[in-house]
């Protein structure tokens, strides 16, 4: 099976979308060639930014989303259709900015969908705007003096608002970006991995990151206590060590609403009128 399209790329060279991509085409490929899920399965949905344009590379069913609207439409599809692959992809602007209630939600609920977020802490598409994880001090085209906020933690975020499976993968060790995005699409509930992804043109962590990262060993994926501890380790600001892996991992049971797929028409409409009524 072609995993690729043949629309022309136009992501800059050396951009961590690249590794997104090829990770994600990889897991896709061995899913299916071990019979784990099949090829129509899968629904790419994506936003507005650098990234969304994996949709229009990747082989698979896709949408494309409004800016911050990834994991809403995605969670439309999943409750449309249980049997479905869903997997979000969101960059730092979209999911942590304009989509920030949606994802906080789509965590608490435990919706059942795969949250890729591209995490390279500037608006590319835009040329260079700080977002809520650019790092103190960083100067982009809003803030030449430099950012005076401080950056939120994604990763205290989601284990705060009840995400199943978290994780936090990096674009340039490719291998373990596979293996934890194999793991998270596997998991069943709500999982996030937060992709520290370079973005070549205005903001080149590549030094910074390759210096700091490691990936975790011995710690267990069980305890959330060391998950918060592990987490609070690097503040998306300072020169600490970065974990990288799975965070936290746990089954619970995923949102009441009833799976639409699952209904009759009739109770299908019932649960849409419901819903544009309000009354919901
Ligand atoms: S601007 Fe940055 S994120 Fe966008 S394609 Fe270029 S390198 Fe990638």
């Amino acid at each position: 099976m072609k995993w690729i399209t043949g629309a022309q790329n136009t992501w800059c060279p050396g951009c961590g979308n690249f590794a997104v991509q090829h990770a994600l085409k990889d897991v896709f490929a061995d899913l299916v060639a071990e019979e784990e899920r099949r090829a129509e399965e899968f629904v790419l949905v994506a936003g507005i930014g650098c990234h969304a344009k994996i949709a229009d590379y990747l082989a698979v069913n896709s949408f494309y989303a409004i800016h911050g609207r990834t994991l809403p439409v995605a969670t439309g599809i999943t409750l449309a259709n249980p049997e479905l692959t869903v997997v979000a992809c969101a960059g730092d602007g979209d999911a942590y900015a304009e989509g920030l209630g949606h994802f906080v939600f789509a965590a608490k609920r435990n919706t059942d969908i795969t949250a890729i977020i591209h995490d390279n802490r500037v608006y590319g598409l835009t040329t260079g705007q700080y977002t809520p994880t650019s790092y103190t001090g960083f100067r982009g085209r809003s803030t030449p003096s430099g950012v005076k906020e401080r950056p939120f933690n994604p990763i205290e975020l989601a284990l705060a608002s009840g995400a199943t499976f978290v994780a936090r993968a990096y674009t340039r060790r490719l291998d373990h970006l596979r293996e934890v995005l194999r793991r998270a699409i596997l998991h069943r509930g709500f999982s996030f991995v937060e992709v520290l992804q370079i973005c070549a043109t205005y903001n080149n962590l590549t030094a910074a990151y390759n210096d700091q990262v490691y990936e975790l060993d011995g710690h267990d994926t069980s305890d959330l206590n060391a998950a918060r501890e592990r987490a609070r380790e690097w503040d998306y600001s300072d020169g600490a060590p970065i974990a990288l892996g799975v965070f936290y991992e746990t089954e619970r049971e995923r949102e009441a609403w009833p799976p639409m797929g699952r209904l009759p028409d009739h109770q299908r409409r019932e649960v849409v009128r419901g819903v544009l009524e309000g009354r919901r």
